[in-house]
């Protein structure tokens, strides 16, 4: 099996009381394992690409074989997205942007601001997707996508993003996607979301 699923790098219930601990064990065992399981059947009959790196297959994504390219869009879009989303949280979160992306984000109008624009990206996916703050040809940018869609199928790196399907919130907040995102940015990682934004910007 080319791709695993990684063991969320923290106990289930460490975000408590933002994100509850049930959430988290159906969220990271379930919904990214099916992800994981869905892609790796998809890449079975395919060597070549069952050998690439998830990165790789995503930002490839058009030359993936027509009969698997939606299988691999939305379970390698959502192994990716989901791997991501456990790094860029932690108990506690580390309260705010440092170094060149706390300069990238005063830029983009501030962090308050910044956070505003996710929430309200978040809030205005219609349906299932992600919010992001992505670099785009050197520059920041936020946005959203659909489904599990992810930054790097459009040649932009995601530096952070928000899930925002009901399966990340919907035990605890309901249908309160608003209330869920506030509260998101109280377990946010921001020394991994810096790590990823020097390591996109080095490149
Ligand atoms: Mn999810």
């Amino acid at each position: 099996m080319p791709f695993t699923l990684p063991p969320l790098p923290y106990p289930y219930d460490a975000l408590e009381p933002y994100i509850d601990k049930q959430t988290m064990q159906i969220h990271h065992d379930l919904h990214h394992g099916a992800y994981v399981n869905n892609l790796n059947a998809a890449l079975k009959d395919y060597p070549d690409f069952a050998n690439m790196t998830i990165e790789e297959l995503l930002r490839g994504i058009n030359k993936v074989p027509e009969a698997i390219r939606t299988a691999v869009r939305n379970n390698g879009g959502g192994h990716y997205n989901h791997t991501m989303f456990w790094e860029i949280m932690k108990p506690g979160g580390s309260k705010e942007p440092k170094g060149t992306l706390a300069d990238a984000i005063k830029a983009l109008g501030g962090f308050e601001q910044v956070k505003e624009q996710i929430n309200d990206a978040g809030l205005k996916r219609f349906g299932s997707g992600w919010a992001w703050l992505v670099l785009d040809g050197g520059h920041l940018k936020i946005l959203s996508t659909a489904n599990q869609d992810c930054p790097l199928m459009d040649g932009q790196f995601p530096v952070l993003g928000v899930d925002v399907w009901e399966h990340a919130y919907y035990l605890k907040y309901q249908n309160r996607r608003g209330e869920y995102l506030k509260a998101w940015w109280n377990v946010v990682n921001w020394d991994e979301v810096g790590k990823r934004y020097e390591s996109a910007t080095k490149k």
